[in-house]
């Protein structure tokens, strides 16, 4: 079969032809993927960033968002049968361990990471867990809502995270409409009747955050913070970074109001904060890691009921490289999506 394969960091993945993977215990799942989503993490994973994290052996099949058709089952397999439409969490699980029993995927002992930590999606075939399997509507295009199985988990997830501070008359920030910005703030109109402020440098991005639900708008031209501080009267009760590299980091926590929280979604960059500023405005930090196979089950619910479309621009497998491309030069609206 054709898979985008990376031989070397600092290298373009190369498409190879390589044999189709094997079902080999009970629970395993072949998936004929129908989808795989681009993602600034393949990005990263070139420039070597998660060598130490989950270091691969190379070449391995790039592709951590996927979602297709199931091609074959093991033998204990129960929950899907061949043909089922399917998105698939990004993590294989235990299912038997502490945080897999309290529902918290991201943080399994025994998990692995298609994509990051060896064969992933960008392939006919993906070899995967029957836990990842989320069931949809078999009208669904695979290639439509690939995206959602990490960029739209990871939004989601973290506003799932605060809603309980997002009551009426609050306000959240976005900062960054990208990929999984645009995601973020279609999941704080559909679940929130909180205030949207969104940041962006792009004004064509702020064009879309308009048409997606953000009540204001603000080009991110280095009066930014001011405007924010502004327009929240000291800051807002949540600002969700989904950029949090080049300054945004620091821009994001001076957006926070007292007593508030900032989110960090996107990553790269560095905070610094005086700790005597942490106590004295009591304001929190969140790290959010993907999400939950709950969140993604909950998130296609909406996608479903077309609360969360996503944006997207399709490439053929082989044009894998020009997709990459394309995104490392801010040209994809959205989010990329190979079709096999
Ligand atoms: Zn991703
Ligand atoms: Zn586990």
């Amino acid at each position: 079969m054709k898979a985008v394969r990376i031989h070397g960091y600092h290298q373009q993945p190369v498409v190879d032809d390589i044999p189709e993977p094997k079902i080999s215990g009970p629970l395993d799942v072949i998936v004929k993927i129908g989808g795989a989503g681009v993602c600034r993490t393949d990005l990263h994973i070139i420039e070597g960033q998660w060598e130490q994290a989950m270091n691969p052996a190379l070449p391995y099949v790039l592709g951590h968002e996927n979602a297709g058709w199931i091609a074959e089952v093991g033998s204990a397999v129960t929950n899907v049968a061949v043909g089922d439409t399917v998105i698939l969490h990004p993590t294989p699980t235990c299912g038997l361990c502490r945080a897999c029993r309290a529902g918290d995927d991201m943080h399994c002992e025994n998990s692995s990471f298609p994509g990051l930590s060896h064969d992933g999606g960008m392939a006919e075939y993906l070899l995967t867990s029957a836990r990842c399997c989320v069931k949809l509507d078999p009208s669904t295009q695979p290639k439509d809502v690939a995206a959602l199985a990490d960029a739209g988990i990871t939004a989601y997830h973290a506003v799932r995270k605060a809603l309980p501070l997002l009551y009426p008359g609050t306000s959240a920030v976005v900062i960054g409409a990208g990929g999984l910005g645009h995601i973020g703030i279609q999941c704080v109109a559909a679940l929130t009747a909180a205030s949207l402020i969104v940041v962006d440098r792009n004004p064509d991005a702020l064009k879309l955050a308009e048409q997606l639900g953000a009540t204001h708008t603000v080009v991110a031209d280095g009066n930014h913070v001011a405007a924010v501080q502004d327009l929240t009267k000291g800051g807002a009760d949540v600002v969700f970074d989904f950029v949090a590299e080049q300054g945004a980091e620091n821009d994001g926590w001076a957006m926070t109001r007292r007593a508030g929280s900032y989110y960090v979604i996107g990553y790269g960059g560095e905070l610094h904060i005086p700790t005597l500023d942490v106590i004295g405005t009591e304001r929190n930090v969140i790290g959010n890691i993907v999400g939950t196979y709950n969140d993604l089950a909950e998130l296609m619910v909406l996608a479903q009921a077309g609360k969360v479309t996503l944006h997207t621009r399709t490439y053929p497998l082989d044009q894998a490289p020009e997709a990459l491309a394309d995104l490392d030069a801010g040209r994809v609206r959205g989010r990329a999506i190979l079709v096999p």
